[in-house]
């Protein structure tokens, strides 16, 4: 893909960067590396300053960096706003607490004394996606360089200026050189240079494809991994839910981003007795949205990031349709400029669709019906995908026991819907990846947990 930015508005492109060549990359490496020698040993408390540092940064930028995601991939400005201030918040947080998250730990044995430490592993390389193209990065990032390690970020190609602007918070927050680095490079580039003996790991946020390749390419180079990939939410809503707070929740995850989220709910498994009473709400709620230029203070629904995004998302409504799917709204391409898809529902949506089996990437809802709380489970974990879920009841213990039995999960919720908090760790099973970040598990993915022992 080439690397620059398209106004997703209007399909203007704004800009074209070329790929860097491979004496830059290798430069770049080998900053990264010098660097990562004094970045170890500068402290805990140093490295913290720095953080805070960044997050008074992006703050005082939050304005310019919101605008530039509106740009590049059609974020509503008041989500860009939020966005920016979770980033702001995470370097806070790792900065408070990463020395804790990281103190050896003592364990008792036949030595005189023996512990587990926590070590830098050395260059991270983070290849990251375009939906959150400023937390993405943050998220990924801020723990891995709290714990002493460098990072080269490749981000998506169609979020250039998000990537250099993201480069300018951690040069201007005083990060030395090396300890924070852009590369414009493609996917081809970023095979060979997981191969590069200086970089020690590599963390992915992306899709199951990019997964696989560059899973299996850091596999066979043998270096660690976190893969965080795509998701097919399930969001139950049993007969005892209070329909209005579950169909609010499941409206505002599918449309949140555009419902370009890993954890947006995609698929919206609802009891007979109250499905036709959910369909009415939810539908209500998805034609109240406003489309529109992601600039303008109103909009709660801009553009999707890109065309060929758009395209294949209508595909995937249509052959649903072909394949049984009722058409409830939405469904149709505007006639206007620019990569808009309207709110769209689809219901008696079943297995064997692609709206069941897929990931809907974009403001497309499948409803599906189940015939009682057991059809229900069983129809939500019936998916390659494991990233969140969601169950709506009143009653609370059973929304508890089903949400840490029965989903297949790396998150999930009762009466609320699945998004990240920065001090619990966030991540998926099965083909939505492996590995977490955030919280104390973030922190010591990209560590040499090391035991010492003094006999
Ligand atoms: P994508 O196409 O997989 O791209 C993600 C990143 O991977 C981009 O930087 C992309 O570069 C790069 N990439 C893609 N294929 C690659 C390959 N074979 N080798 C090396 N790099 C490769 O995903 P996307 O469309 O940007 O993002 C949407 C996907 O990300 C969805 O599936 C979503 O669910 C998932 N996601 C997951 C999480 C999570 O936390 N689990 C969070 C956000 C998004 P180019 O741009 O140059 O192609």
């Amino acid at each position: 893909m080439t690397i620059g930015s398209i106004d997703p508005t209007s399909g203007y492109r704004m800009r074209s960067c070329g790929e860097m060549t491979w004496d830059e990359i290798e430069h770049r490496v080998q900053t990264a590396h010098r660097a990562f020698g004094t970045w170890r040993r500068l402290g805990h408390e140093r490295r913290a300053d720095l953080m805070r540092n960044a997050a008074v940064r992006l703050r005082a930028h939050r304005d310019p960096y919101a605008q530039l995601m509106a740009l590049e991939m059609g974020k509503p400005l008041a989500q860009g706003l939020s966005e920016i201030e979770k980033c702001a918040r995470v370097c806070e947080y790792y900065a408070e607490h990463a020395q804790g998250f990281l103190s050896p730990e003592e364990v008792r044995t036949d030595a005189s004394k023996s512990y587990v430490a926590f070590e830098p592993l050395g260059v991270l390389l983070a290849v990251m996606p375009w939906n959150f193209p400023f937390w993405q990065v943050f998220r990924a990032a801020v723990p891995a360089l709290m714990a002493g390690n460098t990072v080269l970020l490749k981000h998506a190609s169609n979020v250039p200026d998000c990537a250099e602007a993201i480069e300018d918070v951690f040069r201007a927050a005083g990060f030395p050189e090396g300890a924070f680095t852009n590369l414009y490079i493609g996917t081809a580039r970023t095979g060979v240079l997981i191969d590069h003996p200086l970089v020690k790991a590599v963390t992915l946020t992306g899709s199951v494809p990019a997964g696989r390749s560059i899973g299996a390419r850091a596999g066979s180079a043998l270096k660690k991994t976190v893969l965080e990939l795509g998701g097919s939410d399930a969001y139950i809503v049993l007969e005892d839910a209070d329909l209005d707070e579950a169909v609010g929740a499941c409206a505002a995850s599918r449309l949140i981003n555009g419902g370009q989220s890993c954890v947006s709910a995609k698929r919206f498994v609802v009891a007979a007795g109250v499905h036709d009473a959910f369909l009415k709400g939810f539908l209500h709620l998805m034609r109240s949205q406003k489309m529109g230029d992601p600039m303008k203070a109103d909009t709660t629904l801009g553009p999707m990031a890109r065309k060929d995004l758009r395209d294949e998302l209508h595909l995937q409504v249509t052959d649903s349709v072909a394949q049984g799917a009722k058409l409830l709204l939405g469904g149709h391409i505007p006639e206007e400029e620019g990569f808009y898809y309207p709110p769209t529902v689809l219901s008696e949506v079943r297995p064997g669709m692609r709206a069941f089996d897929e990931e809907l990437f974009g403001p497309v809802a499948a409803v599906i019906r189940a015939r009682d709380e057991a059809d229900a489970i069983r129809l939500a974990n019936d998916t390659v995908f494991g990233l969140g879920a969601a169950i709506f009841t009143r009653d609370a213990a059973k929304g508890e026991r089903i949400a840490r039995e029965e989903l297949k999960a790396g998150c999930a919720f009762v009466n609320g819907y699945v998004r990240s908090d920065i001090r619990l760790p966030f991540g998926g099973v099965d083909q939505s990846g492996h590995g977490r970040e955030l919280g104390i598990f973030g922190i010591r993915e990209f560590v040499n947990i090391k035991t010492v022992h003094i006999r």
